[in-house]
C-alpha cells in the first residue's frame, strides 16, 4: 500500500494525560509520527478527528514532526521525573523510522532530562536498532509489544503491514536477554490459542495489558468481526481473557 508522508512542524511533542487509560500511570504521551503505516484495521487512533485525513485513510499516510527532538529539549522541564508513554498515537518504530530515526533522536532527548519512567509501545523490531540506547535507561525504561494472537495468519488479516507474530517472539527473546523489562500488551486479544499464547510469551513476560477491541465503529474490517464472530462473543471472548490473565500479572 502507497504510503504518503509528510514533512511537518509540531507545535508540541509531550501531551498531557489528564484523562483516559493512561491517566492512571502516566504524565505524558509522546508520539513523534502522526498517522500510522502499520494501519491496523482495528486502530483507535481514528475516532479522534484530524484535519487532513478520513478515517477510512488511516494506514495510509504518516505525518513526520521533524523538530520533535527539538521540541523535546525546549519541553525539558517537563521530563525530568515524569513518566511517558511513548507512543499511544502511531508506531513509534514503523517502517519510515528508518528512514527519520525520529523515536532514536526523541530517546537520547529524554536521556538527557531523566524521566523517571519511560514505556515503549511497538509491534515492530526496528526497535532492536537502539538497544543499547534502551539499556542505558536502566529500570526506568520498559517495551510494552504487542502480542494479540498467537496465530500469524490471523494477524496477517487484522494487522496486514505490521511485522509477523515469528517476528515479535524474536523481539521479546531479545528484549529479554539484554535484561529490558517487557511485557505483552494482548489488546485487543483476537482469535488465539490461549495455551499457546500463553506458552510462546510467557518465557519472556511476566506482565500483560489485555483488553478487548473497543470503538468498533472505525474498524475498517467489520468483516473479520463478523468471521470470527464465535471467538468475540461476549461470554467467550471474556472466558479467553481470563484464562490468560490467570497466568500473568496485569499491568
Ligand atoms: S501500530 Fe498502533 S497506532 Fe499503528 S495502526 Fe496499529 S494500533 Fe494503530
Amino acid at each position: 500500500m502507497r504510503l504518503e508522508v509528510r514533512e511537518i512542524q509540531s507545535k508540541t511533542i509531550l501531551t498531557p494525560q489528564d484523562v483516559g487509560s493512561l491517566s492512571k500511570h502516566y504524565d505524558y504521551s509522546l508520539n513523534p509520527y502522526a498517522g500510522c503505516g502499520f494501519g491496523c484495521s482495528y486502530c483507535y487512533v481514528p475516532k479522534f478527528p484530524n484535519r487532513d485525513h478520513q478515517p477510512d485513510e488511516w494506514g495510509t499516510w504518516v505525518n513526520v514532526k521533524m523538530n520533535a527532538p527539538e521540541l523535546l529539549q525546549r519541553e525539558r522541564l517537563k521530563i525530568f521525573g515524569s513518566k511517558i508513554f511513548f507512543s499511544s498515537a502511531t508506531d513509534p518504530y514503523q517502517y519510515i523510522e528508518l528512514k527519520y530515526r525520529l523515536s532514536r533522536r526523541c530517546l537520547v532527548q529524554l536521556k538527557n532530562y531523566q524521566p523517571a519512567k519511560v514505556t515503549m509501545h511497538t509491534r515492530s523490531h526496528l526497535i532492536l536498532q537502539d538497544i543499547d540506547l534502551l539499556k542505558s535507561f536502566g529500570d526506568k525504561l520498559q517495551v510494552g509489544l504487542s502480542f494479540p494472537t498467537d496465530d500469524d495468519s490471523v494477524r496477517q488479516q487484522f494487522e496486514p503491514n505490521a511485522p509477523s507474530i515469528k517476528r515479535r517472539l524474536e523481539l521479546a527473546r531479545k528484549l529479554h536477554e539484554n535484561g529490558i523489562r517487557v511485557y505483552g500488551s494482548l489488546s485487543p486479544l483476537l482469535p488465539c490459542d490461549p495455551d499457546r499464547i500463553v506458552r510462546l510469551i510467557s518465557p519472556y513476560m511476566d506482565r500483560i495489558w489485555i483488553d478487548e477491541m473497543r470503538w468498533r465503529e472505525v474498524n475498517n474490517r467489520p468483516d473479520l468481526i463478523e468471521k470470527y464472530k464465535d471467538f468475540f462473543k461476549e461470554d467467550n471472548h471474556q472466558a479467553v481473557r481470563k484464562f490468560i490473565a490467570s497466568k500473568f500479572i496485569e499491568e
